[in-house]
């Protein structure tokens, strides 16, 4: 009874828990919801034709009038990427640190469907009110973007503190340090909830600074007789920076090649993130006309992205550029996990043209913008929270992330590793996961879009096994004196065209005495659709051992 008038804070992950990216997590507490980031998800090798994963917010859309805005913590797509998508849904403001708002604007700018959206440029350390139950205010953090920050939100039931992506770094190369005071600050006043970046939560030590790979780049950029092509991410801006300091000290130019990263970097120098002297940067045009030992080229294509610069260079199907012997490719990242192959067929197909490489195993040319176990542990134990969820990462990194809780004896009202969909409901004295929603992937595909219970992508996978056959019953006029047409069989991606002829004559064959001794199917298409599928199925699938697609077609008179 008393219940009822308890507050309580659910906490909803829809993206990024028990999974690397599309991070999205709803805060709901009485008459207000606010929610914190709006990624997508990179497809893998096995959804063909799929461009983007995005998250389910069908959570949302149902209690939309509550939805009081979308807080952002930094630029990164797995954080900001949906937001095109998903804003003309809710229709809601978004407030987010600077950086990430320059990349906001110009991803929302031209799209008709979100001209109507409010996105504000948030200052750290100032509050931010939501409805009534939501007081936020952002704090700095280091990560792999400038402008990464974390959230405070101040609830009925306590502060709840959100890290967003964050490491520790004493020297990044904007100088910013992450703002350990503010988390000892709410740490000795009592925060209820902590939610913790888990991506690196299995490796021990401490994340190596960006000092460190400005370092390598200087030496590797130094070194380097010919021409250097770096590849990194788009957004990796303090990168960018990185590259063009070490190319003033060893006195080259730097031209950046691919849409993305000219897109960000503009951004990042108009908003002044980016130094960069005047007259470093040339076109692409110029720099052709400068010695290659006077060259720096930055581009896209750090995993082995297919349609990347790099991986269009590597195959040599580059319009514009192409590896020269003497080349040098740095490779300034890690394969996110799964990406591993497309990434070393990029390195091989690099060096056969003679390109020497350096990549994270032979030279430290990156560090990943993600807190290790000391890290992680120093957060735990500053905020020293009553609670404690792990987010953003894997089913494994989030394990990882609670045993290091566990192990330094926080968070005693409890650990709770859950994933997207699962429910929290938290008050002041109890916590507990009440229920599970649905909160799958939702495909981007072309202008359509799709979940996970439709059958297109199952069909697509099955269409690249072993292709397709149509079997096509003409009319039967539904008369059975007249003699029936010649049902007709084609194929694709199914086998050698010289070998169906034989194969196809056999089953029409079948096909026609099926017909000609069940008159029924005449009258009724779907019984004979069905039929044909079947014998089809049946009949490939002994003579070839392959279960193509069958696509039965009965024209009607
Ligand atoms: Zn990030």
């Amino acid at each position: 009874m008393v219940n009822e008038l308890k507050p309580q804070v659910r906490i909803i992950p829809l993206g990024g828990l028990g999974e690397i990216g599309k991070n999205m997590m709803a805060l709901e507490c009485g008459d207000d919801i606010i929610v914190v980031d709006c990624g997508v998800q990179f497809p893998d090798e096995d959804m063909p034709g799929i461009d983007l994963i995005i998250p389910d917010i069908n959570y949302l859309r149902d209690r939309v009038d509550k939805v009081r805005a979308i807080l952002i913590t930094h630029g990164h797509e797995d954080h900001i990427g949906a937001l095109p998508f998903i804003l003309p849904e809710l229709n809601v403001p978004v407030y987010a640190p600077g950086l990430a708002h320059g990349l906001i604007s110009s991803k929302l700018k031209g799209r008709k469907a979100t001209r109507e959206a409010q996105a504000y440029a948030i200052e750290p350390n100032q509050d931010y009110q939501f409805g009534k139950a939501f007081t936020v205010s952002w704090f700095r953090v280091c990560h792999s973007i400038p402008d990464a920050m974390g959230l405070v939100i101040e609830t009925p039931i306590g502060p709840i503190i959100h890290t967003g992506d964050f490491k520790i770094d004493h020297t990044p190369v904007d100088g910013r340090k992450i703002d350990l005071a503010t988390l000892a600050h709410y740490g000795a006043k009592g925060v209820a909830l902590l939610l913790s970046d888990s991506t690196y939560a299995e490796v021990p030590g401490y994340t190596a600074s960006e000092r460190v790979v400005g370092e390598a780049l200087d030496r590797a950029i130094g070194d380097a007789t010919g021409r250097v092509m770096v590849a990194t991410f788009a957004s990796l801006i303090s990168r960018v920076q990185q590259v063009v300091d070490a190319a003033v000290r060893h006195d080259r130019h730097v031209t950046i090649v691919g849409r993305s990263m000219v897109e960000s970097v503009q951004v990042a120098q108009e908003l002044g993130y980016l130094t960069l002297p005047p007259g470093i940067m040339k076109s692409l045009a110029e720099s052709r006309k400068l010695p290659p030992e006077k060259v720096v080229l930055m581009t896209t294509g750090s995993q082995g992205e297919p349609t990347s610069a790099l991986v269009r260079i590597a195959k040599k199907e580059h319009r514009d550029v192409e590896i020269m012997k003497g080349d040098t490719v740095i490779i300034s990242a890690t394969p996110i996990p799964g990406n591993e192959l497309p990434v070393s067929r990029t390195i091989d197909n690099l060096l056969r043209q003679g390109a020497k490489v350096l990549y994270d195993r032979v030279a430290t040319v990156h560090v990943h913008g993600h807190a290790s176990q000391e890290e992680l542990k120093m957060v735990l134990s500053l905020v020293r929270p009553k609670y404690f969820v792990p987010v953003h990462g894997e089913y494994r990194h989030l394990m990882a992330h609670a045993q290091l809780a566990w192990d330094l004896g926080v968070a005693e009202g409890g650990i709770f590793v859950m994933e997207d969909g699962d429910v929290l409901e938290l008050s002041e004295d109890s916590a507990q996961v009440v229920e599970q929603i649905t909160a799958g992937p939702i495909y981007i595909d072309g202008l359509t879009t799709h979940d996970n219970t439709s059958e297109v992508l199952r069909q697509r996978r099955a269409l690249s096994k072993d292709g397709v056959v149509v079997v096509v019953i003409p009319s039967q006029n539904g008369a059975k004196s007249t003699p029936a047409e010649t049902p007709k069989v084609v194929s694709s991606g199914f086998i050698n065209d010289s070998d169906t002829d034989v194969l196809f004559q056999e089953l029409v064959e079948e096909l026609q005495q099926i017909l000609a001794a069940n008159p029924e199917y005449h009258e009724e298409p779907q019984l004979c659709k069905s039929k044909v599928r079947e014998t089809a199925r049946d009949f490939i699938a002994k003579a070839t051992n392959k279960r193509p697609m069958i696509i039965p077609v009965v024209l009607e008179s």
